[in-house]
């Protein structure tokens, strides 16, 4: 069974996946994917360069992000095309880590994509698990994190898919609004829930 795990700019993907990864079980990461794909030598950045010639590049032979970002960000048939560079060869590589990773002894696996709705990559999960965070934590722990102003943070929100839609095509949702201790124990509730679903048990405990 894999799970989607998914939220918003720092509403705590990455510390739930560790607390996950503790509980014995493994995730991969859709953006590490998506930087692999594209890192030096491989065949999606050799296309970028094609394209956009040497300014995308920097000195090391990687990609420039911010160069490309401004290309894509002014013309939405440049991000298009870019996307369809990129975005079958992540889902080939998800599939394949995904798959590696459901052929060792875990009870679950974790795909934890901040785009997993938006990339269509919910397709390759069978539950969608959503973090959750009221705004005004969520930019108070994006401006502490990431050395940004709540200006900023606010923006990279607005840019985002709404909370709503994504609350609503949760299966599962954990409310990150507390302190760890209480982001930990929704998350050994949660752990025993989906223990119980890849074992097709017929009575789940109550997960919320
Ligand atoms: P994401 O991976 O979704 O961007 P992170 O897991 O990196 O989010 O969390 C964002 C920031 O908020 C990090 O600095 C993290 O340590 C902090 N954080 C997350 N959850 C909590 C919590 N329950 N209490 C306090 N800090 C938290």
């Amino acid at each position: 069974m894999i799970i989607g795990l998914t939220g918003g700019i720092a509403s705590g993907k990455s510390t739930v996946a560790r607390l996950f990864g503790a509980l014995g079980v493994p995730w991969v990461d859709a953006d590490d994917i998506a930087r692999d794909v594209v890192g030096r030598g491989q065949p999606a950045l050799a296309e970028i360069i094609a394209r956009h010639g040497q300014a995308v590049i920097d000195d090391h032979g990687c990609l420039n992000r911010s160069a490309l970002r401004a290309i894509v960000f002014a013309d939405p048939a440049e991000r298009r095309w870019l996307e369809g560079v990129t975005h079958p060869r992540i889902r080939q590589r998800l599939q394949e880590r995904l798959n590696e990773l459901q052929s060792g002894d875990a009870p679950y696996v974790l795909l934890v994509s901040p785009l997993l709705f938006e990339s269509g990559q919910s397709q390759l999960v069978e539950r969608c698990l959503v973090i959750d965070v009221p705004e005004p934590l969520q930019l108070s722990r994006t401006a502490s994190r990431d050395g940004v102003d709540e200006a900023q943070a606010a923006a990279i929100v607005r840019a985002q898919m709404p909370r709503d839609e994504r609350l609503e095509r949760a299966d599962e949702i954990i409310v990150n609004d507390g302190d760890l201790a209480s982001l930990e124990a929704q998350v050994v509730t949660l752990d025993r829930h989906y223990r119980h679903l890849a074992h097709g048990a017929g009575t789940l405990p109550d997960a919320t």
